[in-house]
């Protein structure tokens, strides 16, 4: 970083503000201008976090070089992560797409939904078994049958799975069904549980809070990959502004600027993004030429009877339908799907 003293300082305030940066691990490197002195502050300035050199005397302004973030970040790992999930590679060549309803609601409603989305393309199925609902009087998820409807539902077409863990408390249990385990927006902050799923070796979707900054966003996959995984799928799904239109709005910026800010895969969600199924097309198609490497996307049977999220979720004919023209987009970017 940079230290800007203040002007007049005498040799032996300046040589304070240096004993303090050697205090802290770094070397001091003085630079005399005619109206100001300032001091290189070298190495690693992430690890001092919050004691910050600004409220000591002397010092008029600090300024970092660093990124907050350090494995999540582009600097550190100039290489797309790609990662490799049953069959399949994301981050690689190939967009992925994640489908299926909001929550698991039963056997018949999963299968169905299942087999019709990977007869349009997709490769993995989601379904919250576990959901995260503004009201606790609503449905709150089937829970364990849930997850073995997804599994019964894996079994029968051979997608993969993924669906969200909301409490480390049933990690262990929703580790064992899924392959994927999704980290949703309300949880983007809970420390605790991404250190959790940082200590295993499945992938974590972590979909960006819905008022966090990129910044946040990327120092949150920072906890799970110091915890020890870098299997992380950023999800960009809508952060919420002042517009009443839609349910969020997709900040499809975060995607290009992602890709160059970290070297992990991201994904769009129109569905959450959007709040509303006439939109979830053109936003698909926008997420992938924007740069995404896959989508999550809300299906249901039957949207009118959805527990939750029903008039975000696409019939399968109109899934089948984006699909055919997400297609046309992937291979125009020299993708495929
Ligand atoms: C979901 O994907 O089911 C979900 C609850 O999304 P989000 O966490 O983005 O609101
Ligand atoms: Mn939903």
């Amino acid at each position: 970083m940079i230290v800007v003293l203040k002007p007049g300082l005498s040799d032996e305030d300046v040589h304070k503000v240096v004993e303090r940066i050697e205090s802290l691990g770094l070397k001091a490197h003085i630079s005399v201008g005619k109206e100001r002195t300032i001091v290189g502050a070298i190495g690693d300035e992430r690890l001092l976090a919050d004691q910050t050199l600004e409220s000591f005397p002397g010092v008029e302004k600090v300024l970092p070089i660093l990124k907050p973030y350090k494995l999540v970040s582009r600097e550190f790992q100039k290489e797309d992560t790609v990662i490799a999930v049953n069959r399949h590679e994301i981050g690689g060549k190939r967009v992925h797409v994640m489908a299926g309803p909001c929550s698991v609601e039963s056997r018949e409603q999963v299968q169905e939904t299942a087999l019709s989305v990977k007869e349009a393309g997709a490769t993995f199925l989601r379904g919250g078994a576990f959901k995260p609902r503004t009201s606790p009087y609503a449905f709150q998820g089937l829970g364990e049958e849930g997850l073995n409807y997804l599994a019964h539902a894996r079994e029968v077409t051979g997608l993969a799975v993924i669906t969200e863990v909301l409490d480390p408390r049933d990690l262990e249990l929703v580790y064992r069904y899924t392959d994927i385990l999704q980290i949703g927006a309300r949880n983007m902050q809970n420390f605790k549980l991404l250190t959790e799923v940082g200590k295993l070796d499945k992938p974590v979707m972590l979909k960006r809070g819905m008022s966090a900054t990129i910044q946040e966003f990327l120092l949150s996959a920072e906890y799970i990959a110091a915890a020890g995984n870098r299997k992380i799928i950023l999800c960009e799904r809508g952060i919420r502004t002042y517009e009443t239109e839609t349910r969020n709005t997709v900040d499809l910026s975060a995607v290009p600027l992602l890709k160059q800010l970290t070297h992990l895969p991201v994904f769009v969600d129109p569905s959450h993004g959007t709040g509303r199924w006439d939109l979830v097309t053109p936003m698909a198609l926008a997420g992938i030429a924007a740069g995404a490497d896959g989508l999550l996307i809300e299906v249901h049977p039957h949207p009118e009877l959805a527990l939750s999220d029903g008039p975000q979720s696409l019939k399968p004919k109109k899934f089948a339908a984006l699909m055919a023209q997400l297609k046309k987009v992937a291979v125009a970017i020299g993708r495929e799907l």
